[in-house]
């Protein structure tokens, strides 16, 4: 434990620069306790006091001696580590992402340490209420008595206790006390993140040759309940033929767990010092076995991208492949990876934050064994805090993971590879820092002299831009893997059965005449249908009413299962009124199609197949996607319907249909990347199908079917896609052609909110003379959770000298709004490349 309260007289003192996880923009100096000043060092945690008797836990950035003139300088209360955990580059990473995102570098911090990495009052008082520092009913005198006597026990008083201390000033004890009470928690925080250890046992040094040995044999005759922990023991541990398995022992819960053997000889064994106990670190991850599994001879084809790829590595940083789905991009990359590491760097592989990663994981786990670090937000606090150690002592040279992992501790990476590039979960929304963790890889790799490899069936326009510009390398797959064909896709036309009455439902004839024909042949079929809920609305047939969220400016989907009425917002219920509370008719009705409502009616059409939901309200629990995925994949369930999550990166053999529900809601998104979504969806979703020797089928339900993008998508032509886009949005000046910022102002009184988008709004196009300044206006939702919300629109030109200068303009005069009385409780969010 540290002295806080030390004196200082004649030696040098110490300062150092610490990146607190708070949302100021700014470091904070610290003074260094002499017991610390040998061992601080950059990327090293310190707790530290903060604001009104708080204390936090940050990461140092600096050591200097040079006081701070404004303010008088606190001590750092505890060193948490030896040895740095995060590194230089990091902490550059750190800086570049606030400066670019519009956030600050303490915001990307908190998102980069997992909770077991920090400690903040927050995280204390959980552990302890004594350290609620919130207003509380007692009066300070008061709550200094709690904190003293749950500190000291009932009978000391605080100064007593500075006495004991030889501390002067009681206040100053309670301080350090404090601080002494956050060490303590800290200890029994570290307990709950400690490592996961095995209890051990083995025979000590003396017993471990054979005449020792026989000695104690005949010493435990008379015991014969030792005596047997001694056989099994032997019976398990071949201590004379190999020594050095008694070095690693026994686990004891093998022995205490034998009905055979007595716990209390086990212990006197061990008191007697013929046993000894100690503990191994052990994963908590599980420890699956690699099967060495031989190495899979890439076709021609894909040696030849592989190739490719290498070659483009040595003329460009980043590189895009382009390959059909299907056409086994995933071997290229297992063979990058291998290369990448034989080489001696570390490689992080992106995906996207769903399903497809436990297939992916699987795959690679049997190929990279326990090297391997999985990183994913649906893991614990202590799996993520393991997985962030791995990384620093080498242990995991190769992470898979989600978004968040390109804020690991990486310190010699060699290769990023980003799967799905185009996926928009790579972007985070809410809340800060609002990154894209594919463009942030691309500038962590370039800080690392790393390569990227981008990867997707239907590239983004931004990154198809950019390779035909020459700024990226371009690979191209355009065959699938082995005889597997692309899939035809057919439209079935949602009007025109409607005349022939040939429609059930908002099901197509032809969709159920196809279902039917797959099931026959023992096939397997996807729907996707991108609603969650039974019917995205409810309405009344004679007045018209629309039940509403009470908090957003949303009508409220019907879940079936749940028997309510529910917002996809803010997550309020309410139950479905018996009568309309508007004209007491008792014809409500469902309308139009969720997942939930899919489901019952595949389920009513055909009663002898196996349907399953797979949508966020069936994958709620961690091994949520996993168990629809098995069983999908053992053949269990016949039909798959889901949202997004049956769109990206499954890999079944037997799926040979696959339906889109209803294209044409997708298409007409107010957005200028609605196109590009529904083409990416639909393909991908597309590219589920017959990826073995046999051809697949895609059903694509629309009411629109001469819509040029549904023509793109029969023909499988992204480039023709791709043209089309990029004219338009370089008419309209949108990405590639430009950079966005959008800025949304939410307020409780709707009038407050226009009228302050319509002051900052003034007040950018007065000083950003050089962008384009769309709004403000109102988003497509303008409410949510009872804030009213307005947006501006800026782009900036692509050729625009000085983002950095614009950004930080933008961030100024959003400060200044702020200030402004009128508007002082507005939020304003500023977000770069906004998906
Ligand atoms: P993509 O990621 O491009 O959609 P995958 O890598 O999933 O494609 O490959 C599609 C299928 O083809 C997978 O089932 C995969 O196991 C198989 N495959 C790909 N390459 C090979 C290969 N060289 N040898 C054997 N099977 C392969
Ligand atoms: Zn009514
Ligand atoms: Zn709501």
């Amino acid at each position: 434990m540290v002295e806080i309260f030390e004196q200082h007289d004649d030696i040098r003192t110490f300062f150092a620069e610490l990146l607190l996880p708070v949302p100021i923009p700014r470091l904070f100096t610290y003074r260094v306790p002499r017991v610390f000043q040998e061992s601080i060092r950059t990327g090293q945690r310190a707790i530290v006091p903060f604001g009104e008797r708080k204390v936090v836990t940050g990461v140092i950035t600096a050591i200097h001696e040079q006081a701070p003139r404004e303010y008088e300088a606190k001590y750092i209360l505890e060193l948490l580590d030896t040895f740095p955990v995060v590194s230089d580059v990091q902490l550059r990473l750190f800086h570049w992402i606030a400066s670019y995102y519009l956030c600050t570098a303490g915001e990307v911090l908190n998102a980069a340490l997992p909770s077991g990495l920090k400690l903040s009052s927050e995280s204390m008082v959980q552990l302890h209420p004594a350290f609620s520092f919130e207003e509380t009913p007692y009066s300070f005198t008061e709550k200094e008595a709690l904190l003293l006597r749950t500190l000291a026990g009932e009978s000391m008083d605080y100064t007593a206790i500075a006495t004991l201390l030889g501390v002067k000033n009681p206040y100053n004890v309670l301080k350090s006390l404090a601080a002494k009470e956050a060490i303590i928690l800290f200890e029994e925080l570290k307990e709950k993140y400690r490592p996961k250890t095995d209890r051990r046992i083995r025979l000590t040094t003396a017993y471990t040759t054979a005449k020792p040995l026989e000695d104690l044999f005949q010493t435990l005759a008379t015991k014969p309940l030792q005596e047997a922990v001694l056989l099994r023991y032997l019976q398990l541990v071949h201590v004379m033929q190999d020594p050095g398995s008694n070095a690693a022992g026994l686990s004891r819960k093998i022995l205490t767990d034998d009905p055979e053997l007595s716990d209390s000889s086990i212990k006197t064994l061990v008191k007697h010092h013929i046993f000894e106990e100690f503990d191994v670190i052990v994963s908590r991850f599980p420890d699956e076995d690699i099967h060495d599994t031989p190495v899979i001879p890439l076709s021609p084809l894909q040696q030849q991208a592989h190739q490719d790829i290498l070659k483009s590595f040595t003329t460009h940083d980043y590189t895009l492949l382009h390959g059909v789905t299907g056409s086994g991009k995933t071997e290229i990359y297992i063979n990058l990876i291998r290369q990448a590491l034989e080489g001696g760097s570390q490689v992080l592989y992106l995906l996207p934050e769903i399903a497809l990663t436990t297939q992916i994981v699987h795959r690679l786990k049997k190929v990279f064994g326990t090297t391997m670090g999985v990183y994913h937000s649906r893991f614990s606090d202590a799996e993520r805090v393991e997985v962030w150690n791995g990384v620093l002592s080498g242990r995991f040279k190769f992470v898979v993971g989600v978004r968040s992992s390109v804020l690991l501790p990486f310190d010699n990476l060699g290769l990023v590879i980003v799967d799905e590039e185009h996926d928009s979960s790579y972007k985070q929304q809410e809340p800060a820092p609002r990154y894209h963790a594919r463009d942030v890889a691309m500038m962590m790799a370039h800080m690392h002299h790393a390569k990227v490899l981008l990867g997707s069936a239907t590239p983004s326009v931004e990154s198809y831009y950019q390779a035909q510009q020459g700024k990226y390398g371009l690979v191209t797959l355009d065959k699938r893997y082995g005889d597997a064909q692309l899939p035809q896709v057919v439209l079935a036309d949602i009007g025109l059965e409607r005349r022939q009455k040939t429609l059930k439902g908002d099901f197509t004839g032809l969709l159920l005449r196809k279902i039917d024909e797959t099931l026959q042949q023992q096939e397997q079929v996807i729907i996707f249908q991108n609603r969650r809920g039974y019917s995205p609305m409810v309405n009344c047939e004679d007045c018209g009413w629309v039940p509403k969220c009470v908090n957003c400016a949303v009508s409220l989907t019907y879940h079936q299962y749940r028997h309510a009425l529910v917002c996809h917002y803010c997550g309020y219920k309410e139950n479905l009124p018996q009568q309309c509370p508007s004209c007491t008719s008792a014809r409500l009705k469902t309308v139009g199609y969720g997942t939930e409502k899919l489901e019952e009616e595949l389920n009513l059409h055909f009663p002898n197949a196996q349907v399953q939901r797979m949508d966020l309200d069936t994958t709620r629990s961690r091994t949520g996607y996993e168990t629809i995925i098995d069983a999908f994949e053992r053949g269990e369930t016949n039909i798959l319907v889901g949202t997004q999550m049956v769109t990206k990166g499954l890999d079944f053999d037997r799926v040979s249909l696959v339906g889109i529900f209803h294209a044409d809601r997708m298409i007409h998104f107010p957005d200028f990347r609605s196109y590009e979504r529904a083409f990416q969806l639909i393909t991908q979703v597309s590219g589920r199908a017959g990826r073995r020797d046999k051809r697949g089928t895609v059903i694509v339900q629309t009411s629109d079917p001469e819509h040029p993008l549904l023509q793109l998508i029969l023909r499988h032509d992204y480039r023709g896609f791709y043209e089309v886009q990029l004219a338009d949005r370089q008419q309209h000046h949108y990405p590639p052609f430009s950079r966005l910022i959008e800025i949304t102002l939410k307020h409780a009184d709707k009038r407050v909110c226009r009228q302050a988008a319509e002051t900052l709004a003034e007040s950018c196009r007065t000083n950003l003379p050089s962008v384009y300044i769309l709004g403000p206006g109102e988003p497509a939702i303008s409410k949510i959770r009872n804030q009213f919300l307005m947006n501006i629109l800026i782009k900036v030109p692509r050729a625009a000298p000085n983002l950095a200068q614009i950004k930080s303009t933008l961030l100024s005069l959003t400060e200044s709004l702020t200030q402004q009385k009128e508007f002082r409780s507005t939020r304003v969010i500023l977000d770069a490349d906004p998906m």
